[in-house]
């Protein structure tokens, strides 16, 4: 919200600042634009605004003795400046002059915000959202208190959608949260409970770029809200979509109405349908999952190398819009996915017809965001054509499926007959019996309507062509009747119609032509006849326009009266776009149908990642996890593919959950309710977060969320901690999720030392990626094997990198040493009493070397991680080697108190640098 304090000197203001600045005190959007004739004009602290963001060259406009910043746009150009601002995140108020009796007067006729524009060059949908907290009306908490409900509602005003759920399950919170990330809004108005939760408006701002409005609290109550909600979409509504007694729901969806309605943006009869969705309908994904899936964005923030991206052979952006939607927001339904399945299936079967409904789909306009624009009455004479001409396309595509016979048994069938195919057609050939074929973009200056659209309108057309014929006629009539050569008859602004006649031949007009100009080669004369006609034509003109705009006005509302239609064809037109789009994509890959099942499996035979195999020579690898084997400890070296196993099996289950083909030779999948990964900290680091305490964020929310039908990936977890804690988190997470929550798990983990648990826990089982080090190069193979990975693999690469023979035996004895008996005998160390050699035992956690005694049963665990913070590690060893002694000794006798800062760091940096092996 911009500042008041310059305004409220300001109101002293008289004139038309006065009037701005008292319009501006009413609203609360953060800037006006109001008419003055024939401008939109900004004043004062908007002028600034507006100047500083859309480069609009700033004035000064004197009233009343004082000078204020003024700025204008002419009226036909306001839209794309308030969209502009819009964009950025400002709420736009227009105020509109109408005539009155005495003079005119200006009103805020709308306020545009960015839930409400329509006018987006955004392709995705853009939705309003407003979130509800009912509290203690949710299930109980553990504690025996009562949670709380979270109600949302989502409406698209360029689409119509619209969509609302209650949450009430002990997790309300944070799937409030996740819900709100996947329909990533653009404008949210939380509810008068959650205003003063910064928590979790905090949240909603970290993980949107919506804008946060504070809409009226009255607009939320309960009595208000159903009373809206059942006014709106009819009073059986609520009990058929089974929101009925869902307060927070019902207290959501009535908010957003009333938005829409009071914004005054016209949009609201486009929205036609509640949709209610339940919290098992979709596969649980939250954001973390999104972005580390790279579902519609990668890591680095592009769209280019998404899921999305990869598999989008759309044709229509309705189509684009659905299939980012279905990828966003797989589905749990069987039946749902067995029907887009079948159809998938029966489209590549029949390649030519494949081909031939992408062609036909290809000219297909947005009926969804044409249906909003004609409700709203911003749809012009083309947007009106390109309704009917999508529409009038109906009956190709319907036809195509009837003929292909592939495609008729499929449920595309069922996609088609749930349209009025009968209204389509009317509608179709009434707009294309209205329009003609290429009108003009303005829709008040006539040249609209075809011949035959309105008796009254082709007797008007015909006497205004009339008499524009016997104007451009009369040069013919008037070189005949006086033989003057050089004269012609134009219009213009200033003189309107004239007779112009070459200097040369001035001296033959007759007495009855009247001069009105003389130019440097010409003259310019009128005649009274001319005058007339030219009276008749403007008369004419005029009345033709007023009346072509007010036919135009009627067929713009029978169009919007018929909007839901519109969405339907739209929406139905989008579905075989998307699964034409999956089809083309599975017969291009190879990608086979994969069978869902309700058990707790997932089989794969040569499975692939669906993006990398895009761009690299692809190892095609099997995955099987079951009843009996329902997580995977997954081993093996750096860059083997470990990660990429992990989200090829993500990613296959979830595209089977979207009811596409998966790129594998055959799967089989059990269908999941939710999936949750925890992959890498790269882009935590990159946002200053604490790496290791997202970390845990992420595996608690996995832990709590997940159930015995989810799949759960993780990737690393507890890198961002000391070998000992990270080991220890490790270890526990494994045994609790193989244990008690019984998730399918791919658990990716430089610890071997978990490999104990998958020979010690029925369900659980090692697999790693195998390497060939032969020839003394490591070689990548990309296979997945069975079993743990080889555990000496760091001292291996000691090997290959030439250490000497005695240094690499060596460190192999301290290592086996280290994990079986922890205690090793320190080679050449002697004891003054004469004993032959000296053990000791290396304690990871502290790093200390402890003589003599024998292992605690703390120690029991021995890592080979190559954690910095721990100096063990495969290569490394604990036997110290000469450098991190030389360190040691120095660190020893280093004097702090005697050392200034600046040495110290240094001193810090060199001693890094020495232990790095530099
Ligand atoms: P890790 O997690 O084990 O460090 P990644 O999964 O990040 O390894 O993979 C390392 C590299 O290997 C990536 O560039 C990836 O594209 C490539 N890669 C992984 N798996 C395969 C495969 N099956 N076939 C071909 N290339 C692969
Ligand atoms: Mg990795």
């Amino acid at each position: 919200m911009p500042s008041t304090h310059t305004r409220v000197g300001m109101t002293e203001a008289t004139g038309i600042v006065g009037e701005f600045l008292a319009l501006k005190e009413s609203t609360d959007a953060d800037v006006l634009a109001m008419q003055c004739g024939d401008f939109y004009e900004f004043f004062a602290d908007d002028a600034e605004l507006v100047a500083d963001e859309l480069d609009l060259t700033v004035s000064q406009k004197s009233s009343h003795g004082s000078s204020y910043p003024m700025a204008g746009v002419p009226l036909t150009e306001l839209t794309p400046y308030v969209s502009a601002l819009v964009e950025r995140g400002y709420r736009v108020a227009v105020a509109d002059q109408q005539e009155t009796e005495d003079g005119h007067a200006r009103e805020i006729t709308r306020v545009v915000t960015p839930g409400t524009l329509l006018e987006t060059t955004d392709d995705s949908a853009q939705y309003l959202a407003a979130v509800v907290r009912e509290e203690g009306s949710g299930a109980r908490r553990s504690d025996g208190t009562a949670g709380d409900s979270y109600g949302l509602a989502f409406a698209d005003v360029t689409t119509g959608q619209f969509h609302v759920t209650q949450l009430d399950d002990a997790d309300a919170a944070a799937t409030a949260q996740t819900e709100l990330y996947k329909f990533d809004p653009a404008e949210v108005l939380p509810g008068p409970e959650l205003r003063a939760d910064d928590a979790f408006l905090d949240q909603v701002r970290e993980r949107t770029d919506a804008s946060l409005t504070l809409h009226s609290a009255e607009s939320f109550a309960p009595a208000r809200s159903r009373h809206r909600v059942r006014e709106h979409f009819g009073s059986e509504t609520l009990e058929s979509v089974g929101v009925e007694g869902k307060d927070a729901a019902i207290r959501a969806a009535g908010a957003v109405l009333s938005y829409v309605e009071e914004t005054g943006v016209g949009t609201l009869a486009s929205v036609t349908r509640l949709q209610a969705y339940g919290a098992t309908d979709h596969v649980d994904l939250d954001a973390t999952t999104q972005r580390n899936l790279e579902l519609t964005e990668t890591m680095q923030g592009g769209s280019d190398g998404s899921l999305f991206d990869t598999l989008d052979h759309t044709v229509t952006s309705a189509g684009a819009r659905l299939l980012r939607q279905w990828i966003q927001r797989p589905r749990r339904d069987r039946g749902e996915l067995t029907r887009r399945q079948q159809s998938v299936a029966a489209l590549t079967e029949a390649a030519m017809a494949r081909e031939e409904l992408r062609e036909t789909l290809d000219p297909v306009y947005d009926l969804e965001r044409l249906a909003s624009k004609a409700v709203s009455g911003s749809a012009d004479a083309r947007d009106l054509r390109s309704v009917g001409e999508t529409l009038a396309l109906l009956d190709a595509v319907a036809d195509l499926v009837d003929r292909t016979g592939r495609l008729a048994e499929s449920p595309l069938v069922d996609v088609l007959a749930r349209i009025d195919r009968e209204a389509v057609a009317a509608l179709a050939t009434e707009v294309d019996d209205a329009l003609v074929e290429e009108p003009p973009g303005t829709v008040t200056q006539g040249g609209l309507f075809r011949t035959g659209h309105d008796d009254d309108l082709d007797v008007l057309v015909e006497s205004h062509e009339e008499a524009l014929e016997w104007i451009e006629t009369l040069p013919e009539r008037e070189k005949e009747k006086t033989g003057i050569t050089h004269l012609s008859v134009d219009r213009n602004k200033t003189d309107g119609y004239y007779i112009q006649v070459g200097k040369s031949e001035t001296d033959q007009v007759p007495a009855e032509y009247d001069a009105i100009k003389t130019l440097k080669n010409s003259e310019r004369y009128t005649i009274p006849e001319l005058q007339e006609r030219e009276r008749e034509v403007l008369r004419l003109e005029e009345r033709r326009h007023d009346m072509e705009y007010e036919l135009f006005e009627e067929l713009r509302e029978r169009v919007a009266a018929r909007a839901e239609l519109l969405q339907d064809v739209g929406r139905a037109l989008a579905e075989l776009d998307a699964l034409a789009s999956l089809a083309t994509h599975a017969v291009r890959n190879d990608w086979t149908r994969p069978d869902l099942s309700d058990g707790r499996e997932l089989d794969v035979q040569g499975g692939r990642h669906p993006v990398v195999e895009q761009t690299t020579e692809f190892v095609p690898n099997d995955l099987r996890l079951d009843e009996e084997r329902q997580f995977l400890i997954v081993t093996g070296p750096n860059m083997s593919g470990k990660s990429t196993y992990m989200r090829q099996a993500a990613l296959i289950t979830l595209l089977a959950q979207v009811g596409s083909f998966v790129p594998a030779r055959s799967a089989r999948v059990g269908l999941v309710d939710g999936i949750y990964t925890r992959v890498g900290a790269l882009d935590e680091l990159a946002q200053g977060r604490s790496t290791f305490m997202v970390e845990m964020q992420e595996l608690s929310n996995i832990l709590h969320s997940a159930t015995e039908d989810s799949l759960v990936i993780l990737d690393e977890v507890g890198r961002g901690t000391a070998t000992y804690d990270g080991i220890s988190i490790a270890w526990a997470a494994t045994e609790y999720i193989a244990n008690q929550i019984q998730a399918k798990t791919l658990f990716a983990t430089h610890y071997h030392e978990l490999t104990a648990l998958g020979e010690n826990i029925p369900t659980v089982a090692n697999v790693h990626v195998a390497a060939d080090e032969s020839d003394g190069e490591v070689t990548f193979l990309r296979t997945v094997r069975d079993g743990p990975t080889n555990r000496s693999y760091g001292v291996h690469v000691a090997d290959l990198a030439g250490v000497p023979e005695p240094v690499v035996d060596r460190s192999r004895d301290v290592l086996d040493r280290l994990r079986e008996e922890k205690a090793i005998e320190v080679q050449g160390g002697e004891r003054t009493n004469g004993e032959e050699s000296t053990q000791v035992v290396f304690d990871l956690g502290s790093g200390e070397l402890n003589a003599g005694e024998t292992s605690t049963s703390e120690q029991q665990i021995a890592t080979d991680g190559s954690q910095k913070e721990a100096p063990a590690s495969d290569s490394a060893g604990p036997s110290l080697d000469p450098e991190t002694e030389a360190v040691l000794d120095e660190l020893d006798n280093l004097d702090v108190n005697e050392t200034p800062p600046v040495e110290l760091m240094a001193k810090v940096q060199e001693w890094q640098a020495e232990l790095d092996g530099e």
